[in-house]
């Protein structure tokens, strides 16, 4: 299959050059020239698989021979190896629990998946020697593309991250490691650190000394697996033979969450609608309500990973729907404040002893407000309360137990190299290792 990059469908790449580069040469995304239909019978034999099972069967029907089979079947089972519990709460919605993976965010399956491919495409090119990854985080994208690639032969990770703006339990997650993992603090915001890593890319001389990888959303190996939460969460109804009109509310920040789910539903799953929720970073919530796409500085919010000014892979949601309207067809916007984020996580706490997150907070009060009688919702659960432990029990005023997954990175040393926000320092730093 061929993938084309955003800016022009004569600009093609194979999935290697697409994966092992992130972003197309002319600055668009790659997007699949088209994603095949899956066959009504695999719909419905699905729920008698288990989760690796149908993750496989789905991977390989949606890379159609790019990847060797038994490659694939072991990235997918190692990709996928904890549950993805989907959870009744006592409104009647649905929360599909994508916080079990080893950092506890949803972020786990996707950077995982890719960096396992791009560990298999590694060795098959020892001319790349190493393998440069620059990722910017707020904390989870971060955590999880260091552990996915941490102690991977042949490969080093930069993480940069905001001084003020990440907490000690998700910055104890990727700059405990040490190894082949360098986290760097930059004395700048979020948008800084992004900046410097899209700098990184432009520049010729770094890229002619070094190979350089993107490990954020725009890179289409993490969207794949993504797809596989969607059936899942339909295969689980289908087992209580529950499946009516589905609608999935999903917390939004650079939409590539949300872009699996239009990718699932491309390939035949049966979904209503979705419901986009964003904090108060609205970006794509204006694009639905007015038809411009107007992106902003970053502000800063008690859901730090949907702090996102200018969602990455907004292209691709408008390469696969196409015009504003279809847009607004099959996607409903919604965006809320920390005060509505706040009042929501008390509110389903004492009323129905769920815990939500900050950031699951916004997809489930979406929920409430925009189903219709007779629909099921399933909003996604994109990370473990605890995460942002300290700030949940001021939300609650009781004590959040850290789960052992998270515990295990605070004991650990912290490695961090101090950085002003300048692109020179930053480059001398990366040629320094090189
Ligand atoms: C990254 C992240 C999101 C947003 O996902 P996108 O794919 O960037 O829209 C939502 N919630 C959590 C907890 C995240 O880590």
């Amino acid at each position: 299959m061929l993938y084309h990059s955003t800016n022009n469908n004569q600009h093609t790449a194979r999935l290697e050059q697409a994966v092992a580069k992130g972003l197309a040469p002319d600055g668009g995304l790659y997007v699949p020239d088209s994603l095949p239909r899956l066959p009504k019978a695999f719909l419905r034999n699905m729920s008698a698989m288990t989760l690796q099972e149908m993750a496989y069967a789905i991977a390989a029907f949606a890379l159609k021979g790019d990847v060797p089979e038994d490659v694939l079947h072991d990235i997918v089972y190692s990709a996928f190896d904890f549950e993805i519990p989907l959870v009744k709460t006592a409104s009647g919605n649905y929360v599909l629990e994508l916080f079990h993976g080893p950092t506890m965010a949803f972020k786990d399956v996707g950077t995982r998946f890719m960096a396992l491919l791009l560990n298999y495409y590694r060795t098959r090119h020892p001319e790349w020697k190493t393998l440069n990854i620059l990722v910017p985080t707020s904390g989870d994208t971060g955590s999880a593309v260091a552990n996915s690639f941490w102690g991977m032969p042949g490969v080093r990770v930069y993480v940069l991250y905001p001084r003020d703006a990440v907490n000690k339990i998700q910055k104890s997650q990727f700059a405990t490691l040490g190894g082949n993992v360098t986290a760097i603090e930059v004395n700048g915001t979020f948008d800084d650190c992004k900046s410097l890593v899209e700098k990184a890319f432009m520049d010729l001389e770094l890229n002619s000394l070094m190979r350089l990888t993107s490990a954020m959303s725009i890179n289409y190996a993490r969207l794949v697996p993504q797809m596989i939460y969607y059936f899942w969460a339909y295969t689980q109804l289908m087992r209580q033979q529950k499946v009516g009109d589905l609608v999935f509310a999903v917390p939004c920040s650079n939409l590539g969450n949300l872009t699996s789910g239009l990718m699932a539903h491309q390939m035949g799953l049966p979904v209503k609608r979705f419901i986009s929720v964003e904090n108060q970073n609205n970006i794509f919530y204006n694009y639905v309500k007015t038809g411009v796409f107007t992106p902003k500085p970053t502000q800063y919010s008690i859901a730090p990973a949907l702090d996102a000014g200018c969602p990455n892979n907004f292209a691709r949601v408008v390469d696969l729907l196409g015009s504003h309207d279809n847009i607004c067809r099959h996607i409903h916007a919604y965006s809320y404040d920390d005060n509505q984020i706040i009042e929501t996580i008390q509110r389903t706490y004492s009323n129905e002893g769920y815990l939500l997150d900050p950031h699951t907070a916004v997809a489930y009060r979406a929920l409430g407000e925009d189903l219709q009688p007779g629909e099921t919702g399933i909003a996604l659960a994109t990370a473990h309360p605890a995460k942002l432990k300290a700030l949940m029990e001021d939300i609650i005023s009781e004590p959040v137990p850290l789960p052992a997954q998270l515990a295990r990175f605070l004991g650990g040393q912290l490695h961090v190299v101090k950085m002003p926000n300048g692109f020179t320092a930053f480059k001398r730093l990366l040629l320094d290792n090189a």
